[in-house]
C-alpha cells in the first residue's frame, strides 16, 4: 500500500511548524513549537524529531503512513542533497540536515530555503495555482523570494537565486545585513522597519509605536505596526509607505525580468499590514506605463499565509513520489 500523507515542516527562527498534508495538498493537523534558542545541532535536531513524532501519534498514524518529509529553512540550501550550505541564528551551516534526519526516519526527506519552499506552495495550492511563472516575496524579519518559472522552482546554479531581499533599489541607500547598500530588505525587512522607526524616535518625531511595543524598540511585532497603522501614526505611517514603495519598485523589476502571471506578497509583515501596503505597492508597480500597457501581473497578498512554507514542503518531498 502507497503511504498517504507527506509531512510539511516550516523552520523559522523563532518557531517552528510542522503539518500532516494528504495528496491533494489539504493540512489535516498541525503542530508548533518554540525554536529551540541559542542550541547545539544535536539538541536542535532531536526538536525536529520530536515534532514529527508528536505530530504522527497525534494523527493516530505510524512511520509506514508518511511517503515524506519537506522542510522549508530561511539559508541558502542544496536542495539536490538537503545540505544546509549556510544559515544564520542556527547551528546547522554545512550540516545535511536530510542525511541527519533520514538516521532516525528511513523516509525520502527533502530540505530547501522556506521563501523557495513557500513559493512552491504557492504553486500547488495557492493563488499561483496553474500559472507557468510565479514569484514570492516573503517579508518578515528579513525578506526572502522564491521563483516559479515555467512551472518549475529555480534556485540557480549555485542554489543562491531568488533571494529578491537583496534587489538593489536604491543605489547608496540604507545599509543591509549583507553589506551592501539600498536592498529591498534594508527598507521592507522588519529589522529594517524597525531600524528606521528608531531612528525617528531618536529625531523626536512623536509616535504610539512605544506603548504598542511596550517599550522594546528592538524587536518590534508586526501585530503593534498594524495597531500603529490603525491609529494614523505619522512615524510608522511614513516608514511603511516606504518599505511599501521599495516593495513596489522591487516588482518592476521583478516584472522587467520575469514578467510572471503573479508576484504573491506574504510573510509576517504583509500578514500583519498587508492590506494597508498592497495598494501602494500596486500603485508604485502601475506607475511604470510601459507594463501597465503591456504586463497582466496581478500583485496580490498570498492566500495561503503561514501555511505556504508547510503546503510547499510537503509538496516538494511529494515530487516523484
Ligand atoms: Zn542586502
Amino acid at each position: 500500500m502507497t503511504a498517504k500523507y507527506f509531512i510539511g515542516i516550516d523552520i523559522g527562527g523563532t518557531k517552528m511548524a510542522a503539518g500532516l498534508v494528504t495528496r491533494n495538498g489539504k493540512i489535516l493537523l498541525r503542530r508548533k513549537v518554540r525554536t529551540p534558542s541559542k542550541c547545539t545541532k544535536k539538541v536542535f535536531l532531536s526538536a525536529v524529531i520530536n515534532l514529527v513524532r508528536e505530530l504522527i501519534a497525534e494523527g493516530d498514524l505510524t512511520l509506514k503512513d508518511i511517503a515524506g518529509i519537506g522542510i522549508g529553512i530561511p539559508g541558502v540550501i542544496d536542495p539536490v542533497h538537503g545540505k544546509v550550505l549556510l544559515i544564520t541564528n542556527l547551528p546547522l551551516s554545512g550540516i545535511n540536515l536530510a542525511a541527519e534526519l533520514r538516521k532516525t526516519f528511513k523516509l525520502h526527506i527533502t530540505v530547501g530555503n522556506d521563501a523557495n519552499i513557500a513559493a512552491l506552495g504557492e504553486h500547488r495550492s495557492g493563488l499561483g495555482k496553474n500559472a507557468e511563472n510565479i514569484v514570492n516575496i516573503s517579508v518578515g524579519t528579513g525578506v526572502g523570494g522564491g521563483l516559479i518559472i515555467n512551472g518549475r522552482l529555480v534556485t540557480g546554479s549555485f542554489f543562491a537565486g531568488g533571494e529578491l531581499g537583496h534587489m538593489i533599489v536604491q543605489m547608496d541607500g540604507p545599509k543591509c545585513t549583507c553589506g551592501k547598500k539600498g536592498c529591498l530588505e534594508a527598507f521592507a525587512g522588519r529589522w529594517a522597519i524597525e531600524k528606521a522607526i528608531r531612528a525617528g524616535i531618536a529625531k523626536g518625531e512623536k509616535t504610539v509605536i512605544t506603548k504598542y511595543a511596550q517599550g522594546k524598540l528592538k524587536s518590534i511585532k508586526s501585530k503593534a505596526l498594524r495597531k500603529a497603522l490603525d491609529k494614523h501614526d505619522p512615524l510608522v505611517t511614513r516608514v511603511i509607505k516606504e518599505a511599501a514603495k521599495a516593495l513596489g519598485e522591487a516588482c518592476v523589476s521583478i516584472m522587467h525580468i520575469i514578467d510572471p502571471e503573479y508576484i504573491i506578497l506574504g510573510g509576517g509583515v504583509i500578514e500583519a499590514c498587508g492590506d494597508y501596503m498592497l495598494p501602494l505597492i500596486r500603485k508604485a508597480a502601475e506607475s511604470d506605463t510601459f507594463l501597465s500597457t503591456v504586463s497582466g501581473c496581478i500583485i496580490a497578498k498570498s492566500s495561503l499565509g503561514d501555511d505556504s512554507i508547510i503546503l510547499g514542503a510537503a509538496a516538494s518531498a511529494s515530487q516523484g513520489r
